[in-house]
Formats: structure tokens, C-alpha cells, sequence
């Protein structure tokens, strides 16, 4: 029965989907199955259901394409590359993904105003090499950054590894084009009010078109360096003694003794100790600034007895980068399906937070990996399993609420970075009150009265905003 009425669903749906990709003519509309395949996952793995793919060429297609299926209801899921992590961009009920990878023009730079202007689906990367000839860099620099696009990053408000120095996307978000519910374009500049609200609102609220970015000189030096904490647990510890002693990197990041050695594995980096846990660390600025900071560090983990390799060359530098890069592709080799958590604490709580991490791993027998963005509170938490795998799956979800539960505890939160989606939505109780929820669902019915953009998502799960 349940299968019938699904199967007329999707019918009703397809026909409506049709009908939709004749009026906007001039629109490409892919309906064949190996498009409605392919974009209905995202980095979770998590098959959604996918009525077809459009394919916006300018503002004034994406403005056509939103007033149009929004006066046929049909649910819209902008996606940019797909490689979120918690379900952001996978459609749901067939509806219709809006790919912006026809979006994905540099539209102006002006170095006086330290500024460019770019389409939403210009990937990251791209972005860095445009700026890179021309002496500048855009900080928010997500370890995904050679795939994931800049509208995703806003989306959701994307850090990385140098948000600790630089902070995360939305400090460098100075206008903001995007497509209301409504279909309306809005042009804000700086991004206030509702256009404020679609930074880190994960496709809920709006449409992104184009934003102007803030950009910054590249700096003149990098001292980059890998240090080896063999002492058991204590690294994340010492990394905030660093800080407390006038340690300022850029990056900071933390890699557990289990990640690292999968990491050496996957990309031949040899001599690693076996219990050891690891923090990279890299210092920018001037010569002069990078050198003085460069030698407090030696000379602080010397006095905590801590080996450290420190790049000399440009090619050393890269290699370090290369260890960092290779954590997520060298645990995807680990298991079958990868539940992937970023949840977010206080500095002085991460210690514990990842020591509880690897004691409830034990218990609950999974195989666990921690590694992070430690200078910005990051903490991604990942098991390595195979969802077929029907009781261990059982033991990832008590794994999952229980580590939940101890962040908020700890005076943590439940996303440093990946957001909310689908998977993070049950759980928005743990962090925010019924008021809260409720204030934030009046948002969304201001900014989507008729709940076509992105449905399913963030606001209407079970114990969320629903
Ligand atoms: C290996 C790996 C490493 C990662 N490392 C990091 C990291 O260091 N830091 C970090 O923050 N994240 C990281 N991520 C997660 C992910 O890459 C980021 O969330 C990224 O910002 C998503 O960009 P995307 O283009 O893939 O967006 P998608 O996954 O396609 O979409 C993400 C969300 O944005 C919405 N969206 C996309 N484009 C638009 C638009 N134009 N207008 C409105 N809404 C839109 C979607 O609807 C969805 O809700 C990582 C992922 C992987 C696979």
C-alpha cells in the first residue's frame, strides 16, 4: 500500500517535473536516471530520491527557476559539489536539485579594496589559484577546498584548518546576490537583515547566486611543523599550554595516534611513533614575525620533551600538508560507510572530549578515529562501519547520542562546521530551547511560506524546529 501511494508520488512528481522543464525553456532539465542517481548523495553516503537535475546558466535562470517550481510546489535542493557531511544537499520526495556548476565565473577583483565577486559554484580551489598570481588567498580553506564550491561554503558556513588565525567563511561574506522563495533576486550589500541569514542557513532560506568575498595579502613566510606527543593523551592539552605561553599559528590541528598511522599507510610517511598523537602546526606572517614565532615553539616543545619535524624547504612544507590532506582519504579506505561527526568544544574541554571518545569506542567495541581543526574547538569524530551491518549500526547511533550528549555537557555544541541537514536535525532539542526552535521555524515561514527550498532539512525532523 505504502509502495502505491509512493510510486503515484513520484509519478505526479515526474510529470509535474516535465511540465516545469518545458516552461524553462532555455534551462538544461536532466531527468534520465543516471542523473537522478548521481546527484541524489552527498559525502554521508545517504541515498535520497531525485526527480531531476536543473541547470542554471545566470542569476536571471536561477530567479526563473525557483519563481517556477515555486508556483508548482516542487521542492528545491541547491547543491554545489555534494561533499557536504550531513545531508544538506541530498533531495528528498523527488524533488529538484539546482546544480550550480554552470555557476562558476570570477565576476570582478579589486585588489585596492582587497575584495572579488564570484558565482556560487566556483569551487574553492579555483578560487585560491585565480588569487594566488595575484598576491592574495581567501582564508576559509575547508579541507574539502580542491572540490567543495564557494555557495556551499557559505551555505554552511564552512571553517578549516586556518579559521583558527582567520575565522570561518562568514567574516569574508561583504555582499550577498541570491533568489528569495518567491523567486525575487536581492542584492545586499554589506549582507544584512534576512541576507545575513542565509550564511550557514544550508540552502534553507534562499538561493545563493554570487557573493563578494573579502581577500588577503599572502603572507610572506610559513613555518610549518609536525609535532610527535608520545607521552600517551596530553596533546590537545598541550597544545592550549602552547597558546597560553603567546603560541599564535595559523594552524592548528590535531591527529590521533589510530588516524595517523593510517594516514603513514596511505601515504608512505614513514618513522611515526606507535602511541603517539600528533599536532600540525603551521605559523604565517612576516619573516621577522614567523622566525620569533617559529623559535617559541621549538623551544616550547623542547621543554615539554616533544619531537618536533620542522618543513626547511618549500617541497618539506608540502609534504607536512600532504599528511594533513590525507587524513579523510586515507580513512575512507578503513570501512565501508564512514559516520562522520564534527562537534565543537571548548578549548580546555577537548582533552577530555576525545579521551570520552576513544573510552565509549572501546566499550561500544567500533573503530574510531579523532582528528580536528584543535585551535578552532573542532573535534571530528569518525567510525569506520558498514551501515548493512545491522547491530553494529545500532551501537554507532548509541555511540552518537552518547557523544552528543557529553559535548553539550561539556559546554560544547553538535557542529563545528558540517551542519545540521538531515543528520544533526533530531538532536537540535539537545542545544536549543522549544523557544528557540520555534523562533527559528517562524524565520523559515517568513522566508519560505510555501517550504520548497530544501525541505526535510535542518527545521522539520523530528525533535528539531518541527
Ligand atoms: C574530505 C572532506 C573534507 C571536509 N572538510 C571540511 C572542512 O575542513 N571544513 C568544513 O567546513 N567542511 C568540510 N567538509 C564538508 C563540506 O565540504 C563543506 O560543508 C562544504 O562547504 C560543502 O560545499 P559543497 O559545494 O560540496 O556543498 P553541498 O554539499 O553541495 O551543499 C551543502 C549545503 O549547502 C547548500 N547549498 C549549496 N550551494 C548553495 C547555494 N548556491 N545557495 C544556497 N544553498 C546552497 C546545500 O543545499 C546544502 O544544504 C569536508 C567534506 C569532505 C568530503
Amino acid at each position: 500500500m505504502r509502495e502505491r501511494r509512493g510510486s503515484t508520488v513520484s509519478r505526479d512528481r515526474a510529470r509535474e517535473i516535465e511540465r516545469l522543464a518545458r516552461a524553462l525553456r532555455g534551462i538544461p532539465v536532466r531527468t534520465e536516471p543516471h542523473y537522478r542517481l548521481s546527484y541524489g548523495f552527498d559525502a554521508t553516503g545517504t541515498r535520497g530520491s531525485c526527480g531531476g537535475v536543473a541547470f542554471p546558466g545566470d542569476l536571471r535562470d536561477l530567479g526563473r527557476l525557483v519563481r517556477e517550481s515555486s508556483r508548482r510546489r516542487i521542492p528545491l535542493f541547491m547543491r554545489g559539489a555534494g561533499s557536504g557531511f550531513s545531508g544538506g544537499s541530498i533531495p528528498l520526495d523527488n524533488g529538484l536539485v539546482v546544480s550550480t556548476e554552470k555557476l562558476s565565473r570570477v565576476l570582478h577583483f579589486d585588489a585596492r579594496r582587497e575584495e572579488v565577486e564570484v558565482e556560487c559554484g566556483l569551487v574553492n580551489k579555483e578560487l585560491q589559484d585565480f588569487l594566488e598570481p595575484l598576491g592574495f588567498f581567501y582564508p576559509p580553506d575547508p579541507a574539502s577546498l580542491n572540490f567543495s564550491t564557494i555557495g556551499g561554503n557559505i551555505a554552511e558556513n564552512a571553517g578549516g584548518p586556518r579559521a583558527f588565525k582567520y575565522g570561518v567563511t562568514r567574516r569574508y561574506v561583504r555582499s550577498l546576490t541570491w533568489v528569495t522563495a518567491e523567486g525575487i533576486a536581492v542584492e545586499r550589500d554589506p549582507p544584512r537583515g534576512p541576507t545575513a541569514a542565509l550564511v550557514g542557513a544550508e540552502g534553507t532560506l534562499g538561493a545563493i547566486y554570487a557573493a563578494r568575498l573579502g581577500v588577503v595579502p599572502l603572507p610572506a613566510a610559513y613555518r610549518t611543523s609536525l609535532l610527535e606527543v608520545s607521552a600517551g593523551w596530553g596533546a590537545l592539552s598541550l597544545a592550549g599550554s602552547f597558546i597560553a605561553a603567546g603560541l599564535a599559528p595559523s594552524v592548528l590541528e590535531y591527529i590521533d595516534s589510530k588516524t595517523m598511522r593510517c594516514v603513514g599507510e596511505y601515504c608512505c610517511f614513514g618513522g611515526l611513533a606507535r602511541d603517539a598523537h600528533y599536532l600540525f602546526i603551521e605559523i604565517d606572517g612576516s619573516r621577522e614575525e614567523a622566525d620569533e614565532q617559529q623559535r617559541l615553539l621549538e623551544s616550547l616543545a623542547e621543554r615539554a620533551g616533544v619531537v618536533i619535524r620542522a618543513a626547511s624547504t618549500e617541497a618539506e612544507r608540502e609534504l607536512l600538508w600532504k599528511v594533513r590532506r590525507s587524513v579523510s582519504p586515507s580513512l575512507a579506505r578503513r570501512g565501508v560507510t564512514k559516520v562522520n561527526e564534527d562537534v565543537s568544544l571548548p578549548l580546555g574541554k577537548l582533552e577530555e572530549g576525545a579521551r570520552f571518545v576513544h573510552e565509549l569506542a572501546h566499550e561500544l567495541d567500533l573503530d574510531c578515529y579523532v582528528f580536528g581543526h584543535a585551535g578552532d574547538g573542532n573535534m571530528h569524530v569518525n567510525v569506520m562501519t558498514d551501515r548493512r551491518r545491522t547491530e553494529e549500526m545500532r551501537r554507532v547511533e548509541s555511540f552518537v547520542e552518547r557523544l552528543f550528549a557529553r559535548t553539550v555537557e561539556l559546554g560544547g555544541t553538535l557542529s563545528g562546521e558540517h551542519g545540521i541537514g538531515m543528520t544533526k536535525s533530531p538532536y537540535l532539542g539537545m542545544i536549543f530551547t522549544p523557544a528557540e526552535l520555534a523562533l527559528a521555524r517562524g524565520i523559515k515561514r517568513c522566508m519560505d511560506p510555501e517550504g520548497i527550498l530544501n525541505p526535510g532539512k535542518y527545521f522539520s525532523r523530528e525533535g528539531a524546529a518541527a
